[in-house]
């Protein structure tokens, strides 16, 4: 099975290593560039993106971090994960830094505060059985992508998943979910890229 990473640096980490073994992959922390070197794959959590972006910076993984994924790593990035794989963000930090790999612009807090964060039923393309649960939990949306990005899910007429190439990017939590639906289709794609 595949051997995939979940960036340890922030956020839910537990969660994702959980739904990852459950969507048979072999899942492990990475905190340092010796262990992104040693994953076949990455799940980057959600969290805080203005903290996760200075941790990277701090634990020196920010460029290993980009160049896996300009290599073609498959990479999955939940709520502040995919804010950390857009290519521009609207609504950050000044100095906050993405790896970028998605021609997107990603609006961070779009769906309002914490006490706003809700649950609804998300229609994804490409995976079958019914909709998908999505938390939103201080969510981004996506604002706009560029013509190789692919659209995977909307909610209330705003882009909540996105993939291009072999980066996927959701503005929910499936890991919360005890719906490994999500992990599986990328469990799906980093095998189809083995
Ligand atoms: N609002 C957070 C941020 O900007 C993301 C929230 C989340 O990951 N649940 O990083």
């Amino acid at each position: 099975p595949p051997v995939i990473g979940v960036l340890a640096l922030q956020g839910d980490v537990r969660e994702h290593l959980i739904a990852l073994a459950s969507a048979d992959a072999v899942a492990r922390p990475v905190r340092r560039p010796e262990e992104l070197a040693e994953v076949d794959a990455l799940v980057i959590p959600g969290g805080e993106s203005t903290t996760m972006s200075k941790l990277a910076v701090l634990f020196g993984m920010l460029e290993p971090l980009r160049e896996r994924v300009r290599a073609g790593m498959p990479v999955y990035g939940t709520c502040a994960g995919m804010i950390m794989l857009a290519d521009k963000i609207l609504d950050g930090r000044e100095d906050q830094e993405t790896l970028g790999g998605v021609d997107m612009i990603v609006r961070r807090n779009a769906f309002g505060r914490q006490n706003e964060s809700f649950e609804a039923k998300i229609d994804f393309a490409g995976i079958d059985g019914g909709p998908v649960e999505g938390v939103f939990i201080r969510a981004p949306w996506v604002e706009s992508v560029g013509a190789s990005a692919e659209v995977l899910a909307e909610y209330e007429g705003h882009v909540v998943a996105v993939r291009q190439g072999n980066v996927l990017a959701t503005s929910f939590h499936p890991e919360l979910t005890g719906d490994e639906r999500v992990h599986a289709y990328f469990v799906d794609m980093v095998r189809a890229s083995a």
